[in-house]
């Protein structure tokens, strides 16, 4: 079934201009980047995307982190778009990832793990509509 998920390029990856070299393991694995955007995340955002992680002992490192420097916002389209990407960003922490994912390939620790990727359909359609609307995706 075809679906979108949400994509962020994290500082880690976009400071060591590798956002091409992601983008071509997305397409690769067969998704298709359907909207594009590189923005500055603000600390009100950054907090807002995380807020699940609120009371999580990393959180204040990891909003610090995402507002360090640009990110990529990304939607993807494609069979299963959501399980798939899980798949091809790889475990959260870059030594459990599997060879070829995204994390084992650039990652450079837990936190500065160069991805971020919905992990549901529902939580795809929230982050989606954080930072796009529906005429900002070209499927
Ligand atoms: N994170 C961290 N320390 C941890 C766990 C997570 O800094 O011990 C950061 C990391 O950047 C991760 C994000 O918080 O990608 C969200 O964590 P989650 O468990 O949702 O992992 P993900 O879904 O990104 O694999």
């Amino acid at each position: 079934m075809t679906e979108r998920t949400f994509s962020i390029i994290k500082p880690d990856a976009t400071k060591r201009n590798l956002t091409g070299k992601v983008n071509a393991v997305i397409e690769d694995a067969g998704l298709r980047i359907v909207a594009q955007r590189r923005i500055q995340m603000s600390q009100a955002q950054a907090e807002k995307f995380y807020e699940v992680h609120k009371e999580r002992p990393f959180f204040g490192e990891l909003v610090e982190f995402m507002t360090s420097a640009p990110v990529v916002v990304q939607v993807l389209e494609g069979d299963n778009a959501v399980a798939k990407y899980r798949e091809v960003m790889g475990a959260t922490n870059p030594e459990q990832a599997a060879e070829g994912t995204i994390r084992k390939l650039f990652a450079l620790s837990v936190g500065e793990n160069s991805v971020h990727g919905s992990d549901s359909q529902d939580n795809a359609k929230i982050e989606i509509a954080q930072f796009f609307t529906d005429d900002q995706i070209v499927g």
